[in-house]
């Protein structure tokens, strides 16, 4: 089997013997935007550790509307809660920017978890760090203004992202960030003429990335604890 280098962090951070474990069963995988993993109440039986492109966990409500509760990038897995027992997905799990993972199926996961502690510490210490990103957004949802929450969300994605630029489009947007369109248009439009991003034809480009960071909501730096160092600047 092919060892797969690894571009995703958690798998870097991994004891030697872990990696090597776990790479044996890691199967190279390629998703285009909008690809749905799963559904909620589907069982989880894969999870991803992302190499490039951004995974998103989006709450799916009975009208249809949506938001989204969890990033994953490089940094991350999808589906951790899987990890020491079966679990069925309780939200959609979907692409937002198209990338490449190392995809583990479930079970072979909650096998090598059992013979090695360190790997269920490295996942547990990534569980509880999603675990207060949660706390941290059910706040942040609830207070913090649209432009604060979306210059967020900007910088959550440039931070996992090899370029500044990236596509989405605004319908999709505003599915994530639980808004109307129009108001995160009017938020990509502040943050636009200020000369802190670029937004057409839905790609984003982030010109100024002190200058979001000054828009953006503490909840940034609270709740990002696997927060990676910002990207370049281009
Ligand atoms: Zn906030």
């Amino acid at each position: 089997m092919t060892e797969i280098s690894p571009g995703n962090r958690l798998i870097a951070a991994m004891a030697d013997g872990d990696r090597k474990a776990l790479q044996q069963h890691g199967v190279p995988f390629d998703f285009p935007q909008g690809h749905v993993f799963q559904e909620p109440g589907d069982p989880i039986e894969h999870v991803h550790f992302v190499e490039r492109g951004i995974v998103s966990s989006v709450a799916v409500l009975q009208d249809g509307r949506t938001i989204e509760t969890v990033m994953v990038g490089c940094e991350g897995v999808t589906g951790v809660i899987a990890a020491t027992v079966p679990q069925t997905a309780l939200s959609r799990s979907i692409a937002q920017v198209a990338g490449a993972s190392c995809r583990v199926e479930a079970a072979r996961l909650r096998a090598l978890v059992a013979e090695r502690p360190g790997l269920g510490a490295l996942l547990a210490t990534y569980a509880g760090a999603l675990q207060a990103e949660l706390e941290q957004s059910a706040a942040c949802n609830a207070l913090h203004r649209a432009e604060q929450r979306f210059a967020k969300w900007l910088l959550r994605c440039h931070d996992r992202l090899d370029g500044a630029a990236f596509n989405l489009t605004q319908e999709y947007l505003a599915s994530l960030l639980g808004s109307q369109r129009t108001t995160v248009n009017e938020a990509a439009q502040g943050l636009q003429k200020s000369g802190a991003i670029a937004y057409s034809r839905g790609r984003v480009t982030v010109l100024d990335r002190a200058a979001v960071e000054r828009v953006a909501c503490e909840c940034y730096r609270v709740a990002d604890a696997f927060r990676l160092a910002p990207g370049s600047e281009s």
